[in-house]
């Protein structure tokens, strides 16, 4: 009897250990017990750190914030969230009104576009999408009622990269947010922070946790009131994220430094090697002299042209469905930052809702694709490359 009783109790503690573990602890737990209802006072007025429910917090999604905050060198500590997308929702959603006015660079994450072109107008939230290197149309878009100006400093995918320094400059002078969502640049190239950005978000979905398991965002705000806000909102709303996400994205943030200098590197070599196959009509590098915004990349950037490499066939659907099917080992697949090489095709999936004129009008016609360079060997990633571009210059 006494047995069946204690089975359905839960231990106390852990088992005891004067050593301590190397690897971080997963800890799914939803709820956290305190000793008495004084010390869980306390806990909510911030006088004793504790957890109580894992929508508002849990020791893996804090391993996580922490790196974050200190790779971003982040004024006040961050908030995971459930995915990239809830980071920017947040962000979207949690700051602003009915009659409030948003600027959006005009070649965000589509998903971005999405939410500000469908959603926001439908909450009474006005918005303009502007070409993020253009500051007299930045300038132009600005209304009284402009709250923000959401951003990515290098453009997906055609790697344009904004003048965010002007842009910060433009916002505190009119009084205005500035977000950017790093995501594509990491802190290991662009620290927004550092140059004026308000807020800074992440999807760590891609390179940071970098393996492709884990799905999962990051949003800090300069000032701690938004700060606040931006947490409060993320557990009203449920964008917290799943302790075991966080627990892979710990692991994979570990090599992330290691992970990023490879690609780069690789993606130089790519480029260059890119540019002297027939068959591609042209390379997007900022990494590479003949790109419109190698300068500014380099100023911005410090000489860190992150892993993204775009480039265009010559040839049409034809010559891309070559392409992928002669681009052995490389998984053609819309996501961007994994150990391996990935490959997408704009004109059939991120932006395969734009008229094929509007799409030639951004620079991607049926033959453009973006390259996320993986940590494969240089030399045998080049090969597979030649062989690919052979192939759709045949077909
Ligand atoms: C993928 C991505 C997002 C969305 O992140 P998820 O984790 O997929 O929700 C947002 N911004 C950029 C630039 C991205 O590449």
């Amino acid at each position: 009897m006494k047995n069946e009783k204690g089975s359905i109790m839960r231990p106390d503690a852990l088992p005891e250990s004067a050593s301590r573990p190397v690897a971080t602890p997963l800890s799914p737990s939803v709820v956290y017990a305190s000793d008495t209802p004084d010390m869980l006072d306390q806990q909510y007025e911030g006088a004793l750190h504790g957890y109580t429910y894992a929508r508002e917090g849990h020791p893996n999604a804090d391993v996580v914030a922490k790196r974050l905050d200190r790779l971003e060198q982040a004024p006040h500590s961050g908030v995971v969230t459930g995915s990239g997308m809830a980071a920017v929702s947040a962000v979207l959603l949690g700051l602003t009104r009915a009659g409030d006015h948003v600027i959006g660079g005009n070649q965000l994450y589509g998903r971005s576009l999405r939410m500000m072109t469908e959603d926001l107008p439908r909450l009474g939230i006005a918005t303009s999408m502007v070409d993020p290197g253009d500051m007299d149309a930045m300038r132009a878009a600005i209304r009284p009622e402009t709250r923000m100006i959401m951003i990515e400093a290098v453009s997906n995918p055609t790697l344009q990269v904004a003048d965010v320094t002007g842009l910060a400059a433009l916002a505190r002078e009119k009084g205005v947010l500035l977000v950017v969502d790093n995501t594509f640049t990491t802190p290991r190239a662009f620290r927004p922070f550092e140059h004026g950005a308000d807020i800074v978000i992440h999807s760590i979905t891609k390179l940071l946790a970098g393996h492709s398991d884990a799905m999962l965002g990051y949003v800090a705000a300069r000032d701690k009131a938004l700060n606040d806000q931006l947490r409060i909102f993320m557990i009203t709303s449920g964008m917290n994220p799943s302790p075991f996400d966080c627990w892979l994205a710990e692991r994979g943030m570990l090599s992330f430094e290691l992970r990023f200098d490879r690609a780069q590197a690789t993606a130089m070599i790519l480029a260059d090697h890119l540019a002297g196959l027939a068959g591609i009509k042209r390379v997007i590098y900022p990494g590479r002299r003949d790109h419109p915004d190698h300068a500014r990349a380099q100023k911005l950037l410090a000489g860190q042209f992150c892993n993204m490499v775009s480039f265009e066939l010559d040839g049409a659907r034809g010559a891309a469905n070559a392409f992928t099917r002669a681009a052995d080992g490389l998984r053609f697949a819309p996501t961007l930052g994994d150990v391996g090489t990935t490959l997408s095709h704009p004109a059939s999936s991120s932006h395969r809702g734009l008229s094929a004129q509007n799409r030639e009008a951004l620079g991607m016609s049926e033959g453009f694709f973006r390259v996320s360079v993986g940590l494969e060997d240089p030399d045998a990633l080049c090969a597979v490359f030649t062989q690919a571009v052979a192939a759709a210059l045949e077909s």
